[in-house]
């Protein structure tokens, strides 16, 4: 998707007479990869619209770069759509927070409320779970395993058919025990819709949930749209979890859903271990969308001027971006400038630094210098994992760099929007050794 709405602005910036029929033609492109990218036709007018209204050719003054503003028009549409300025909740400690899960089956549920769960621990809340699927054999097996490893209590019954009285039965029994976060799974799948939505008012009446939470396959595509709004209707949920953003799904029905129900995404799954769960942030989710950011040219004018010491370029070709190297490029940057210039090479980080000025940019990466430099050599060497598996680690570098544990997530989020795009190129490179190889 990226790739095709550069390659139309590209076209358009190169084209002899930029006129409206040539914004027209770069219009109707991007229009058209957007509804590839399953994103909804009737959001995509809607952009078109904005596309048109911003970027009024004849007032636009010479020296103003239209590629980027354009692109940014593009971006900053799609970021509006996916924010939906309602403010999510917030689970409180000292109390029981009751969360259920609703979605259809495959979506993800059963994974996801053991990361969830397991999220709220490591953050000191006392968590657990209650499986409310009685539906599908095995259903309880599978969440008991995956409890068990993650060492999270849960209840549940083998023998039950009644998942709303099980539902409450468990929630009973963890709020008596002043658990703090309960998390009740769902089953999904009925023979009729109308049973499914029966059983999820049935088990919300039962449990009465503090939040309910849509889990969304990334896959499904076009489908998010009616599918979010049917559950929206029946059992009103206030947050979407989409999984399974690993795969190859373009992430548009994820927009749709939330433009559709006016409900914020608050994690997205990352893949199938119970460490792949990330806070859901609308910039970088949607610069992933649109592929922005510019590895290659990065690397160009790294090598350009000589500054990187040969360890980052050789890394990217190996298909690795260490936390290290991130911290060598943003080095580079700052003796680059001007910044603005330069932070928009770096795939993410302008938008990051959108809206600040020079000296206000200059200071965050400042900050981000700082955190990589209360790092110990091996978490610098690292691709970051490290940190997921033992989040106090943040809290130490926050602490030991004058920073907040927030930055050092963000910053530990650019790293590894860096490491994917470097698999991406390391992957090419070695195809392109293959082939070369072969002749
Ligand atoms: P449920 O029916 O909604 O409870 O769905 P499950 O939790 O059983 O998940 C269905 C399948 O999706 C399982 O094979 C999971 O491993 C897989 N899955 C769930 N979340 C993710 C994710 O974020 N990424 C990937 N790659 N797979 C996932
Ligand atoms: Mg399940």
């Amino acid at each position: 998707l990226g790739r095709r709405i550069n390659a139309a602005v590209s076209d358009l910036t190169r084209a002899p007479n930029l006129d409206e029929k040539a914004l027209d033609g770069m219009i109707r492109e991007i229009v058209s990869a957007l509804q590839d990218a399953d994103v909804n036709s009737r959001l995509v007018s809607h952009l078109r619209k904005s596309i048109k209204a911003t970027v009024n050719l004849k007032d636009l003054s010479p020296g103003i770069n239209k590629k980027r503003l354009i692109q940014k028009t593009v971006f900053d549409e799609l970021v509006k759509l996916v924010d939906p300025h309602a403010e999510p909740f917030r689970p409180k400690k000292g109390k029981p927070n009751v969360i259920m899960f609703v979605g259809l089956q495959g979506a993800g549920k059963t994974t996801t409320c053991t990361k969830l769960a397991r999220h709220y621990q490591t953050r000191g809340f006392k968590a657990c779970l209650v499986c409310a699927d009685t539906f599908r054999a095995g259903a309880f097996d599978q969440l008991k395993q995956n409890a068990t490893k993650a060492r999270i209590p849960y209840f549940g019954s083998l023998t039950s058919t009644d998942p709303a009285a099980v539902a409450a039965e468990g929630v009973a029994k963890f709020r008596k025990e002043r658990f703090e976060i309960i998390i009740v799974d769902t089953s999904g799948r009925h023979r009729q819709e109308k049973d499914l939505f029966d059983e999820m008012t049935q088990i919300q009446r039962a449990v009465r949930p503090d939040q309910t939470i849509m889990v969304l396959d990334a896959t499904i595509g076009q489908q998010a749209e009616a599918q979010s709004k049917a559950f929206k209707e029946t059992a009103d949920y206030g947050a979407i979890i989409i999984t399974k953003t690993d795969g190859h799904a373009s992430g548009g029905g994820a927009i749709s859903a939330v433009a559709a129900t006016h409900t914020p995404i608050v994690f997205i799954g990352t893949g199938e271990h119970m460490l792949d769960l990330e806070r859901f942030a609308p910039q970088p989710f949607v610069s992933k969308l649109l592929g922005m950011g510019d590895m290659q040219g990065l690397v160009e004018h790294v090598q350009a001027l000589k500054l990187d010491k040969g360890e980052t370029m050789k890394h990217v070709m190996e298909g690795v971006f260490t936390v290290r190297d991130l911290r060598d490029q943003l080095q580079n940057i700052m003796k680059m400038g001007p910044l603005s210039k330069m932070a928009g090479m770096i795939p993410g980080l302008g938008n990051m630094m959108g809206g600040m000025d020079d000296e206000e940019g200059s200071l965050k990466m400042k900050r981000m210098i700082y955190i990589c430099d209360s790092m110990t050599n091996k978490e610098l060497d690292s691709d970051g994992k490290l940190f997921v598996e033992k989040p106090e680690r943040m809290t130490r570098v926050a602490r030991g760099s004058g920073t907040s544990v927030r930055e050092v997530e963000e910053l530990l989020s650019q790293q590894k929007v860096m490491a994917g795009m470097a698999k991406k190129m390391g992957g090419m490179n070695k195809n392109m050794q293959k082939a070369q190889g072969m002749m």
